[in-house]
């Protein structure tokens, strides 16, 4: 490699290494894993809350949440009954292939459908850190406003599915839907897209059904 290449792109190429061999783990399990993205407060653990409540029974959920200092969110998902094993990323404002790396052989993965990985809050760089996930998908909730996907292009970019979460709120906030969805159409052409609100309930069911059909397709 040559001297000046430059430092952040040796730490990039050596994370999509390290990814490369996640993804062999979690394809070895049979197991069908997504990487949850968002700003802080979106609703990432709420909307995690609820698919797990909704699929126990129906499928085997194990779930990973990367925390810069606590472990909140991987309790209440182990009390809405998934597996659950907490990351704290001492400061790290994202997650990386090597902290997933570390945590997979904290759950029994050959004893799951469903693997979910919370990211750290933030919408920048968690996007430029593969995991070794099949599937990105992006938490956006009506209080963050109308103009996210023009101002985190790169985040936008990159996922399989954008939720737009806190639908409950929109006759208390002002949010344009169609410039909101405008703009995620520009940079990611026909991605699956649900509105839904994790208090309420309404419009999960897109969003549930989804998902278990990409299980199923594993
Ligand atoms: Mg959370
Ligand atoms: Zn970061």
């Amino acid at each position: 490699m040559p001297k000046n290449v430059p430092v952040v792109e040796k730490i990039l190429s050596a994370n999509d290494q390290l990814a490369r061999e996640n993804r062999l783990a979690i394809d070895a399990a049979g197991v069908f894993s997504i990487n949850v993205m968002a700003s802080p407060g979106a609703g990432k653990t709420s909307l995690i809350e609820q698919t797990v409540r909704a699929l126990t029974g129906k499928l085997r959920v194990g779930m990973i949440n990367g925390d810069i200092a606590t472990s909140l969110d991987a309790d209440r998902a182990a009390a809405a009954g998934a597996a659950a094993v907490q990351i704290n990323t001492g400061g790290d404002c994202h997650l990386d292939a090597v902290m997933l790396h570390d945590a997979l052989p904290r759950l029994d993965l050959r004893s799951l459908d469903l693997l979910i990985v919370e990211n750290v809050g933030n919408l920048v760089c968690p996007a430029s850190f593969a995991l070794g996930t099949h599937k990105n998908v992006l938490v956006a909730s009506i209080p963050e406003g109308d103009d996210k996907p023009y101002k985190y292009p790169g985040m936008y970019r990159g996922v399989e599915a954008v939720v737009i979460n806190k639908i409950d709120l929109l006759p208390y906030v002002t949010f344009r839907m169609d410039y909101f969805r405008q703009g995620i159409e520009v940079l990611n052409p026909g991605v699956a897209q649900f509105a839904l609100s994790c208090s309420t309930g309404e419009g999960l069911g897109g969003w549930l059904d989804w998902l278990t059909a990409q299980v199923r397709k594993r």
